[in-house]
């Protein structure tokens, strides 16, 4: 048996699923290794659900590719023959002040997105079920929805391999050799040789970047975090699905405001939750970047050294946090715990995803930086990662993307 590759993609969640589908799709032989199994709950890909939306506070050069990635996502239910997205629209609100709010805004007017502004009244009037604060206004936007997590990357996985790529879970990467004219990737199991190497490690990306020359500090550094999402019964289950419910977020005034305290009411955080769709109950959960500029932060999120030592354990100030949100804002939601579950950010300075060719080497393509935003833009970075491994270059990339620290 040949182990020798075109290409080798190191990492099976989301992003490095998306990157096999897309290169097996161009016809060259590909291998994708997984260290646990697939899919599985230890990385940042799973938790039943994640939101898509289009409006990106985050950039407006994002919309192009979260057109794209929502077709994607469509054409690939379509292949596996399973809706992996639901519209349900998108509402965004929070306090006049919010910049994040503005630039919801911002973002579905310059890219044409359709949307409507709503004051608090409204927003009650529209969806019962939410009670926003009097000067509260929002966006309801209409191309937003749920996303299967697990049930994506299985599909994602499964469409690869029915294109031709080699795929083997519980083998972990050891070590990857650079002299050669091959790269050499060893594993617990067996070397492979490869021409290029995708590394879609999640929040193992860390670990590995400290082992790569140039180290973490002449590319990107990447932060970690712990982060909690939570699963509540509602009283009108009915009202919380996604035929009645949108996915939501709700900008606090987070990172401005001062840190040392912790909000009364939840009224600072930034908060989003999707309806009742992969798992009982309500999905809620805070969200919280830990970056370089954001050290004020810190209270609201812990840094995480080593992923294998992360503390999944449900800790009571995890759930009393996103319950006091809960009581303020979606009463009716605010019932006993259904679940949690832990996962983890890999988060870039600047909140923008790191993607192409490592200073180290050009024969890596590195995909990182997801800053808790990645996983609906999984089927363009998959692109994006098949553009680099095969052509050397994307013309689909975004400048925002690039490896060269600082950012
Ligand atoms: C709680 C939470 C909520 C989120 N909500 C949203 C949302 O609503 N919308 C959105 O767009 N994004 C969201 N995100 C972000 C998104 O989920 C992530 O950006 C995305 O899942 C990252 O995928 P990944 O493939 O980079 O990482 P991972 O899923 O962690 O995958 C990395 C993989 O690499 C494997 N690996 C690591 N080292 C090795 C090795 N040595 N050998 C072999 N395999 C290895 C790991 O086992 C793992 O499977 C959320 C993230 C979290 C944590």
């Amino acid at each position: 048996m040949s182990t020798d590759y075109d290409i080798i993609v190191i990492g099976l969640g989301v992003m490095g699923a998306a990157a096999l589908a897309e290169v097996a799709a161009r016809g060259v032989r590909v291998l994708g290794l997984e260290r646990f199994d697939i899919p599985h709950a230890l990385g940042s890909s799973h938790g039943g659900t994640r939101v898509i939306r289009k409006a990106y506070y985050e950039d407006p050069r994002y919309v192009p590719l979260l057109h794209a990635s929502w077709d994607g996502w469509q054409d690939l239910s379509a292949e596996v023959g399973e809706a992996l997205l639901i519209p349900t629209g998108g509402l965004h609100f929070g306090p006049r002040e919010s910049p994040e709010l503005r630039a919801v805004l911002a973002a579905a007017e310059a890219h044409g997105l359709a949307h409507q502004v709503l004051d608090a009244a409204q927003i009650h009037r529209r969806f019962e079920t939410f009670h926003p604060a009097p000067d509260d206004w929002g966006v309801l936007e209409a191309d937003a929805g749920v996303l299967f997590a697990e049930r994506a990357v299985m599909a994602l996985v499964e469409v690869a391999r029915r294109r031709g790529a080699e795929v083997r879970a519980r083998e972990e990467v050891l070590d990857l050799e650079l002299g050669g004219e091959r790269v050499i990737v060893t594993t617990d199991r067996a070397r492979y040789t490869a021409a290029k190497v995708v590394l879609a490690l999640g929040p193992w990306w860390p670990r590995w970047a400290a082992r790569l020359e140039p180290g973490p500090a002449a590319t990107v550094p990447m932060t970690v975090t712990r982060q909690v999402q939570c699963w509540f019964a509602t009283r009108d289950p009915a009202a919380f699905r996604p035929d009645r419910f949108p996915i939501f977020l709700r900008y606090g005034l987070g990172a401005r405001a001062t840190s040392d305290r912790l909000p009364e009411d939840g009224d600072d955080d930034m908060v989003y939750g999707l309806p009742e769709a992969a798992f009982p109950g309500l999905k809620v959960a805070l969200h919280a970047v830990a970056t370089g500029q954001v050290e004020t932060d810190a209270p609201r999120v812990e840094r995480v050294s080593d992923p294998d030592q992360v503390d999944r354990r449900l800790r009571p100030e995890d759930e009393a946090r996103v319950r006091r949100w809960v009581s303020r804002f979606l009463p009716l939601a605010d019932g006993p715990l259904l679940g949690a579950r832990v996962c983890m950010y890999t988060s870039s300075p600047d909140g923008h995803f790191a993607l192409g060719p490592h200073p180290a080497d050009p024969r890596l393509i590195a995909l990182s930086g997801f800053s808790g935003h990645g996983f609906k833009l999984a089927p363009a970075v998959g692109a994006i990662a098949a553009d680099y491994a095969i052509d050397g270059t994307s013309p689909r990339t975004i400048d925002l993307f690039h490896w060269d620290a600082p950012r």
